[in-house]
């Protein structure tokens, strides 16, 4: 199986009833409390800045991570290559992971529209970057090589949260060297509580940080970049060049206030071969999860319940047996 697996929908399965999906904390669906908030939401042009409901969401996002300035996004492809393309010019350059979203996962938007190259490292078992590798990625001011400007990292990775202190040595190493950092917080609030630490300890080696609000929450859409003003200033051009300002958007912020995250992920490491019929047999239950080799994500959200996960451990077991 490609390492490369398709997040193509359900069109291969004709199964019945899906009673719990485990393929992804994207797959959850706003509840009724939310679609309340969203019906209700005081909205304006946000084009216009006028959107009393995203302003409140972008300073109680900015305040909660101990930035100045946030700004709302459609999604968080959007607002990381927001935040590279508002720290990178042509011809500059973005140390990260191979495995890491921007890079892996994003089309390399920064690369594809902003002329900036990726330098990708190879990630450790933790998730995390070593200090000592992104020193030596680091170019030095010679017109052979591109000019060494961001650090990349991201938290949670892989459903690991990496801890504070081998960030804090990442990023004190990038410094170091003059470079700025972001993270990719897609899953910050997993971190933050993997952690046990508070969101603005977590945002603060990094001058900006990307968040999803559309990942286990149940929100239909939308990402929220936290940084200085200037930063944040830069990326609000970013976004329009890009064609992600929205109007009366405050109907998606009223979803993300009211959004709480109830998510983990587990891997599953499957015999070769093993995974689609697993996928097979588990849909027979109305259990859904993903099929891909050699590892699959069983991902929590708040659309599944204990009794969904007992369920799918005895299916997995039943199926393995
Ligand atoms: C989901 C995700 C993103 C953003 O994805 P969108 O689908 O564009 O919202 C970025 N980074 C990581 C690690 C993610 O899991």
């Amino acid at each position: 199986m490609s390492a490369y697996p398709s997040q193509a929908g359900l069109k291969d399965q004709k199964h019945t009833l899906i009673i719990a999906d485990f393929r992804s904390d994207t797959l959850t669906k706003p509840c009724a409390g939310m679609r309340a908030a969203m019906a209700q939401a005081e909205v304006g042009d946000d084009v216009y800045g006028d959107d009393p409901t995203v302003k409140k969401l972008e300073a109680r996002l900015a305040e909660l991570l101990g930035k100045e300035a946030a700004l709302f996004l459609p999604s968080g492809t959007q607002s990381n290559l927001c935040a590279m393309l508002s720290h990178c010019g042509r011809g500059e350059e973005i140390i990260t992971a191979l495995g890491y979203h921007v890079f892996a996962h994003e089309a390399q938007g920064a690369s594809v529209l902003g002329g900036v190259a990726f330098h990708p490292l190879p990630v450790g078992q933790d998730g995390s970057l070593s200090a000592k590798d992104i020193s030596a990625a680091v170019k030095p001011d010679d017109n052979h090589f591109p000019i060494s400007r961001l650090l990349v990292l991201e938290n949670t990775n892989g459903g690991k949260a990496v801890p504070l202190e081998t960030i804090k040595a990442g990023t004190k190493a990038a410094r170091a060297q003059g470079l700025s950092t972001h993270l990719d917080g897609a899953r910050f609030f997993n971190a933050v509580t993997a952690l046990g630490c508070s969101a603005s300890d977590l945002a603060a080696p990094f001058d900006t940080v990307s968040v999803c609000l559309s990942k286990g929450l149940g929100t239909p859409a939308g990402s929220v970049l936290v940084g200085s003003q200037q930063l944040i200033a830069r990326a609000h051009r970013q976004r329009k060049l890009l064609g992600g300002a929205m109007r009366q958007v405050g109907i998606l912020a009223a979803a993300g206030l009211k959004a709480q995250q109830h998510t983990s992920m587990v891997f599953l490491s499957l015999p070769d071969g093993k995974a689609q019929p697993l996928q097979a047999a588990l849909s027979e239950q109305g259990l859904q999860i993903s099929a891909s080799e050699p590892q699959t994500r069983i991902v929590m959200h708040k659309d599944v319940s204990q009794a969904h996960v007992e369920a799918l451990a005895k299916g997995i077991i039943a199926a393995l047996a």
